[in-house]
């Protein structure tokens, strides 16, 4: 839809008296799905509706996530109060999109009984229209599409900066044509798709002149970015290109091990602002069971892939997702995985129990294991993990680092919070005027999820 249409909507909806005043968007999932939220936020802004909290809105988006089943339950849980609590409130609006909206496809409307509008994850701009006509036909909209309808819409999809106006997610590419066997997200998401270089670079350009201090480049699969787009752009000529522009720190997410190249590795530790992290799924550690995964990485070259990231780039920080339970994954398997988070020395894994996902290739294979020996698993994982990132932490203790400070600890606590370039949460004595700052500060004990810091001199600065 071209910008004219959504502003004569906007204008439309600017004027009516019907419409909800205020909104919350409720989101589950990634950043991806994060990001997303801050897109229908700015829409709804612009149409002149306030947000708030989730109990005083009036219009209340779902914007789902269908990975995994328990991330679903969740969701649809939260859904369903909603419609129950709409029937005491009926100026209440129920909306639901993201990818379980995506996923139900024609089904939609059965599928959310009780919406007033469901959308997909293609045709978010088309938010203003929607809403005008629930307003004006008084009935449940619904509209799921197959694709993005051409490159215009994610050319349309300019971000902003987060509440603080200090970070920005800017999306790099969209979709994934990596098929991992037990994955929706290729067909929520669609095929993969990457921004025009100068584009992303336009969008830097403007989240730095309103004062962003860190931006993280998005992508299902972002080190692939350039695959299939004319010129010869490579992730690593993107991140270089942003960092050129003076952005003080770049992060991005996610990263495929099989797409890990040596130019991608030497730009990370070559250019200053981009931080020393990775997050870099491994899903498993056996060969055996990431070739049903249809990973297209081994273990030895998992490990390849770290060695050369730590012999590269200075307290390089790795972490990663993992899964247990695939179909057929033998106690030997596991053990491979176990290997792997010891070999490997990650900061943080994120641990997941296999979910069946209808339609997936991973869904139809046979052997699933039973729910106490997955549970089982997982639980030894985590454990090993956390013993990992223990000694991570112990390791940080003593030294010095830049802390980009996000947000209070807890109101009114004289804490703040926020990351090192590395990636871990610091809370450090400070107050708010400190959020958006960057802050020297030396680590002086760990707890479970993050590190206790204090600032190592009263220098706080705008930059690193
Ligand atoms: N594009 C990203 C994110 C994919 S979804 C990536 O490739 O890493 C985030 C994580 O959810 C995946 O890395 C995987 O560990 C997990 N996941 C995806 N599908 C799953 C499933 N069916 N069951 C359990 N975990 C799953
Ligand atoms: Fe899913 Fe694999 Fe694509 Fe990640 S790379 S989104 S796990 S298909």
């Amino acid at each position: 839809m071209s910008d004219s249409v959504i502003e004569a909507v906007i204008d439309n909806l600017r004027k009516r008296d019907d419409k909800p005043r205020t909104f919350a968007v409720v989101t589950y999932g990634c950043q991806m799905s994060a990001r997303d939220g801050e897109t229908i936020a700015r829409l709804l802004t612009a149409c002149g509706l306030v947000k708030t909290d989730r109990a005083g809105a009036e219009f209340i988006l779902f914007n789902t996530c269908c990975v995994r089943d328990n991330a679903e339950r969740r969701a649809l849980g939260n859904i369903l109060r909603a419609v129950h609590e709409k029937r005491s409130r009926p100026e209440m609006m129920i909306a639901v999109c993201g990818c379980m909206a995506q996923e139900s496809g024609g089904g939609a409307a059965r599928t959310f009984p009780g919406a007033d509008i469901v959308f997909g994850t293609h045709n978010i701009q088309r938010l203003p229209e929607y809403l005008l006509r629930a307003l004006d036909e008084r009935q449940p909209v619904t509209d799921i599409w197959e694709q993005a309808a051409g490159v215009e819409d994610i050319a349309e999809d300019v971000g902003g900066a987060n509440e603080h106006g200090h970070k920005a997610f800017v999306i790099a590419m969209r979709g994934c044509d990596n098929m991992c066997s037990y994955c929706i997200v290729p067909y929520v998401r669609g095929r993969e798709h990457s921004r025009p270089m100068d584009e992303i670079q336009r969008e830097c350009e403007t989240l730095l002149a309103g004062g962003v201090k860190e931006i993280t480049l998005l992508g299902q699969n972002v080190n692939s970015y350039g695959a299939g787009m004319k010129g010869g752009a490579t992730f690593a000529s993107l991140l270089r290109a942003v960092a050129s522009l003076g952005v003080p720190r770049v992060r991005f997410m996610t990263s495929h091990p099989k797409d890990l190249s040596d130019e991608l590795i030497d730009t990370m530790a070559a250019v200053p602002a981009v931080c020393n992290h990775i997050h870099l799924p491994a899903q498993s550690g056996s060969d055996r069971i990431l070739a049903l995964m249809n990973r297209r990485h081994t273990h030895a070259r998992y490990l390849e892939r770290v060695a050369k990231l730590r012999e590269a780039v200075q307290d390089v920080g790795i972490t990663t997702d993992l899964i247990v339970g695939f179909p057929g994954e033998t106690d030997e398997d596991f053990e491979d995985t176990l290997a792997l988070v010891e070999e490997a020395r990650f900061d943080a894994a994120y641990t997941f129990v296999y979910s069946p996902r209808t339609g997936t290739p991973a869904a139809t294979l046979p052997d699933r294991i039973p729910e106490d020996v997955s549970r089982e698993r997982i639980a030894r994982l985590i454990a090993a993990q956390e013993a990992r990132t223990a000694s991570v932490f112990a390791g940080l203790i003593g030294s010095e680092h830049v802390v980009l400070v996000d947000e209070a600890a807890r109101r009114g606590s004289g804490y703040v919070s926020g990351k090192v370039e590395r990636g871990m949460s610091v809370t450090l004595p400070g107050g708010e005027d400190m959020i958006g700052r960057f802050v020297p500060v030396k680590i002086t004990s760990a707890g479970h999820n993050t590190l206790r810091g204090t600032p190592s001199d009263d220098r706080v600065t705008a930059s690193p």
